[in-house]
């Protein structure tokens, strides 16, 4: 059948292939051969130890077995669902009012564009959301998260060029809870340069809002890179001492970036994969599939 002498295009297609453009059907699943799934696994940004864990996994009663690409494929699509599949959950969501969301990650990451992102895709939800431009550094950042409201059709509150982003989402609180929003989307900066500055930034956010609700922020979504490739897991180590981060969204799974990384997240983290940014359109935003995301990094 086709399927089993055409190699895959993605991580596979390389153990199949043979000098001279010739592949072979099988092969067996030997120490040479895992080493090399390893390798390409590597490759892919999953990690020394997630690679290993699932190569091992896949080989576990296997090994001296002829497989076919498909075979392969499918054994290691399974390995990487049943990592996948726990981490896999949309943004919670309570019935608080207003709910509310910290949006962390470094300059670049790509959280203003999540921002405009998520607000539209509530709003067409029915949800009513207000925005919090709390990077106050950055003059174009709350730009273009005003460009980002616009396009949602989502109010964006914002403060003088350096002025306190704590007070501004004070103020965000007040006119939120004023307006019966469900939801306030408050970005932060993402100056790694200075850690303790942000921390302490970050901290005195949360102890504002938590003056007018004790129980929030609801949720802190980091937002990660995914062509930064093993980056991201210190980004998350760092984010960690600095917030409570309770999810994870991963942007620009759409360019080449190989997504093992998403694997090794999970498999260290398990923090909640909440969604993928896959373009720079407000609806490239898509829940995260274990499976579809599984079989497209094994190709
Ligand atoms: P911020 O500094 O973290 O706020 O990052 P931005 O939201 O400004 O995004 C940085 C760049 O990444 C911009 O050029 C965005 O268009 C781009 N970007 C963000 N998310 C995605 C995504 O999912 N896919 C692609 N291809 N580009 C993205």
């Amino acid at each position: 059948p086709p399927a089993e002498s055409t190699p895959g295009r993605g991580l596979l297609g390389r153990l199949f292939a043979r000098p001279g453009g010739a592949t072979v059907v099988r092969r067996t699943l030997d120490d040479d051969m895992l080493e090399q799934l390893e390798e390409l696994l590597i490759a892919a940004d999953m990690g020394v130890d997630t690679a290993l864990r699932v190569t091992a996994n896949m080989a576990e009663g296997r090994m001296g077995r002829k497989l076919s690409t498909q075979e392969i494929k499918e054994l290691l699509a399974q390995e990487i669902t049943r990592i996948m599949e726990p981490v896999a959950r949309p943004m919670p969501l309570y019935p608080k009012r207003p709910q509310v969301v910290l949006v962390v990650g470094v300059n670049g990451s790509g959280k203003t564009t999540t921002i405009g992102k998520l607000a539209s895709q509530f709003k067409a939800a029915g949800k009513k959301v207000v925005i919090a431009a709390g990077d106050t550094f950055r003059a174009a950042a709350v730009e273009q998260l005003q460009v980002w409201g616009d396009r949602a059709g989502v109010p964006v509150l914002t403060a003088p060029e350096g002025s306190d982003p704590a007070s501004l989402a004070f103020d965000a609180m007040t006119r939120a809870q004023a307006d019966g929003a469900d939801l306030l989307l408050i970005d932060t900066a993402g100056r790694l340069q200075n850690r303790a500055d942000l921390m302490e930034e970050l901290a005195k956010i949360v102890r504002v809002i938590r003056k007018k609700d004790d129980t929030a922020p609801h949720n802190t979504l980091l937002v990660l890179d995914a062509t930064t490739g093993q980056n991201a897991i210190s980004q998350v180590e760092t984010f960690q001492k600095l917030a409570d981060v309770s999810g994870l969204v991963m942007t620009k799974l759409d360019g080449t970036a190989k997504g093992g990384i998403l694997v090794s997240l999970a498999d260290r983290f398990g923090l909640p994969i909440h969604a993928i940014g896959v373009g720079e359109q407000i609806d490239d935003l898509a829940p995260f599939d274990p499976q579809d995301f599984a079989a497209a990094l094994t190709g």
